[in-house]
C-alpha cells in the first residue's frame, strides 16, 4: 500500500518549521547586523576539520540540530568576504536583500533553461538593462552563468563558430586544417587561457602581450604579433582585453584595441568581471569608453555588483552567433508556440547549460531594491577608499605603493629586510590575526600586498586599520627575522 504521507519530503508539522524556519533568518540576520563584532576569518582546528569527515548515516536529524552545526561549525569559518575588514582577492561582500531574494528563488525552484514562464521574462528584462547599460543593440543577446570564467569560456567559442563557420561544432577543430590564435596581456586573469583550453584551441594558442607602466596591454606589440602570426599562415581570431585586472585593477585601452581588431576583423572581447559595473558609476563611466564596440563582454553581478554568489553574465553583440553556437536541436526540447513549451529560443539555446537555477531573481532584486545610481555610488566609494589608502601609504616612509591605483585595489608593502618573505609573512599574519585579510600578488618580482576594496561594508575604518596592523606587524616579523639571524651568526 503506498503511503504518500510518508514518501513526501515536506515536513508534516508546517507550524514547527515555519517557527524554525524564521530562526534561521533571525540567525542570519544576526549574523550580518553584527560582523563587525567577528573576525574577518578564522582558522579551523583538525578536529573542527574532524567534523566533516564523518561517515554518511542513514538516520534522518532535526532540522534544528543540523542548523546549530550550521552555526557552529561552518557560518564562523567561511572566507569572511561579508565582513568589512575583508579585501582579499576581488569578491563581493553580498547584501541581506540578495539573500532574502537568493530564499525565494530556493523556495520557487525554477529551471530557467527554457520553457514559457515569468522567470524567463524577467532574465530578459534584464539582458535589456544590460544591454542599454553598455549601449549595446537591439540584436544583442546574453546569458547569466556562474560567472565570468565561464563567461570568459562561451566568448571563446562563439568566436570560435563565428571564426571558423557551425561546420565546426560537427567536424570539430582538426578538421578545419586552421590553427586559431588569440591574445590578450600578460595581465590577463588565468580563465582565459583556460578557456582556449577547455575550448580545445589549447593555451599555447593564447599570446600573452607585454603591458606597459600602467599594466595595460601594449597596443603596438599586439599589432606586432597578430601581424608575426598572419605571416606564419596562423589564424588570429580573439582578443581578450581587461577592465579592471586582477593583480592591479587596471584598464586596457579600449578604443585602440577596437580599432585594430576592426581592422584585422578579430573578435573584441572585455573580460569586465569586476570592473564593467564601473559603468554604473558617473565619475567611472568615461573611463571604460571603447566598452560598448566590443563583440563580447563578460561579467560578474558577484563582485562589485554586491549580488550573493553566483551571478556572473555574457553579453553578445550579434546574438545570432550565440544561437548559431549553442542551440542544438533535441526531440524532448522541442517548442510549441502555445503552452509550456513556447519562448523559443531559451536559455538552454545560448550556453553549454540546460538546467539552471533562478541567479537573475537576486539581481533584479539588487537593482530594483537600491537603485542602479546607489550601487554606482558604491563602486565609487571603493575607489575613494582605495585613493585614502594609497595616501596614508605615500605619507608613511615605512611603506611603499608598488602600483598605479586606477580603480579599488591597492599593491603596497612594508619597507625592510628580505621583503618578499616578510611581507608574505606580514599578510598571514594579518589574515590570522582576524584584522584586515588582504592577499597577495607579485609585481616585477616584488611580492605586494593587495587590497582589493570591494565590499561595500568597508570604511575609512577598515583602511586605517590595514595600515596600523601591517605596521604592527611589520616590526615584530622584522625584529624576529633580525634576532634570528644575529642569533645564527653568533653560534
Ligand atoms: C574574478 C575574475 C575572473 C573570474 O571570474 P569568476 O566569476 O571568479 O569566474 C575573470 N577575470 C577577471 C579579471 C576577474 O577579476
Amino acid at each position: 500500500m503506498l503511503k504518500t504521507s510518508e514518501n513526501t519530503l515536506d515536513p508534516d508539522d508546517w507550524p514547527s518549521f515555519r517557527k524554525q524556519g524564521h530562526d534561521m533568518l533571525d540567525d542570519m540576520f544576526n549574523y550580518l547586523e553584527q560582523l563587525r563584532e567577528q573576525p574577518v576569518w578564522q582558522g579551523l582546528s583538525s578536529e573542527q576539520r574532524e567534523i566533516f569527515q564523518q561517515p554518511l548515516s542513514n538516520d534522518p536529524s532535526n532540522l534544528g540540530e543540523v542548523h546549530a552545526t550550521f552555526m557552529k561549525t561552518i557560518l564562523p569559518y567561511a572566507v569572511g568576504n561579508t565582513h568589512p575588514g575583508f579585501m582579499g582577492w576581488v569578491h563581493g561582500g553580498g547584501t541581506p536583500v540578495g539573500m532574502l531574494a537568493d530564499m525565494l528563488a530556493a523556495g520557487l525552484n525554477a529551471n530557467v533553461g527554457g520553457r514559457d514562464q515569468a522567470p524567463i521574462e524577467l532574465e530578459k528584462q534584464l539582458l535589456q538593462w544590460i544591454k542599454s547599460l553598455f549601449s549595446f543593440p537591439e540584436t544583442a543577446n546574453g546569458l547569466f552563468v556562474t560567472g565570468t570564467s565561464m563567461a570568459n569560456l562561451i566568448s571563446v567559442l562563439i568566436a570560435r563558430t563565428a571564426c571558423l563557420e557551425k561546420s565546426i561544432r560537427k567536424e570539430g577543430l582538426v578538421n578545419s586544417g586552421l590553427q586559431l590564435v588569440a591574445y590578450t596581456s600578460e595581465s590577463a586573469h588565468i580563465s582565459i587561457a583556460q578557456a582556449m583550453d577547455i575550448a580545445g584551441i589549447g593555451s599555447n594558442a593564447l599570446r600573452m602581450i607585454p603591458i606597459n607602466e600602467n599594466y595595460q596591454m601594449d597596443v603596438a606589440a599586439l599589432a606586432k604579433s597578430i601581424g608575426a602570426d598572419k605571416k606564419s599562415g596562423l589564424t588570429p581570431f580573439f582578443i581578450a582585453a581587461t577592465v579592471g585586472t586582477v593583480d592591479v585593477g587596471a584598464i586596457d585601452p579600449l578604443p585602440a584595441i577596437a580599432d585594430l581588431a576592426q581592422l584585422e576583423n578579430l573578435w573584441f572581447h572585455v573580460d569586465g568581471a569586476y570592473g564593467a559595473l564601473a559603468i554604473l558609476a558617473p565619475d567611472l563611466a568615461p573611463r571604460l569608453q571603447g566598452i560598448e564596440r566590443a563583440d563580447s563582454i563578460a561579467f560578474d553581478f558577484h563582485k562589485w555588483g554586491q549580488v550573493p554568489y553566483d551571478a556572473g553574465f555574457i553579453l553578445v553583440r550579434n546574438g545570432e552567433q550565440q544561437l548559431d553556437t549553442f542551440s542544438t536541436p533535441a526531440a524532448y526540447l522541442s517548442r510549441e508556440t502555445r503552452g509550456l513549451s513556447a519562448g523559443s529560443p531559451w536559455p538552454c539555446d545560448l550556453g553549454p547549460e540546460l538546467s539552471r537555477g533562478f541567479r537573475a531573481l537576486k539581481t533584479w532584486f539588487t537593482i530594483k531594491v537600491y537603485g542602479p545610481e546607489k550601487l554606482g555610488q558604491v563602486i565609487s566609494n571603493t575607489c575613494a577608499l582605495a585613493q585614502y589608502l594609497k595616501q596614508r601609504i605615500e605619507l608613511n616612509p615605512q611603506l611603499e605603493l608598488l602600483a598605479p591605483v586606477e580603480l579599488n585595489i591597492v599593491c603596497f608593502r612594508y619597507r625592510c629586510l628580505s621583503p618578499n618573505f616578510i611581507n608574505a609573512e606580514i599578510v598571514i599574519a594579518l589574515q590570522e590575526s582576524g584584522i584586515v585579510a588582504p592577499s597577495t600578488t607579485t609585481l616585477h618580482g616584488q611580492l605586494a600586498i593587495r587590497a582589493a576594496i570591494v565590499n561595500h561594508r568597508i570604511t575609512i575604518s577598515d583602511i586605517d586599520a590595514l595600515i596600523e596592523a601591517t605596521l604592527a606587524f611589520g616590526e615584530v616579523i622584522e625584529n624576529t627575522l633580525k634576532s634570528s639571524l644575529s642569533q645564527e651568526k653568533n653560534e
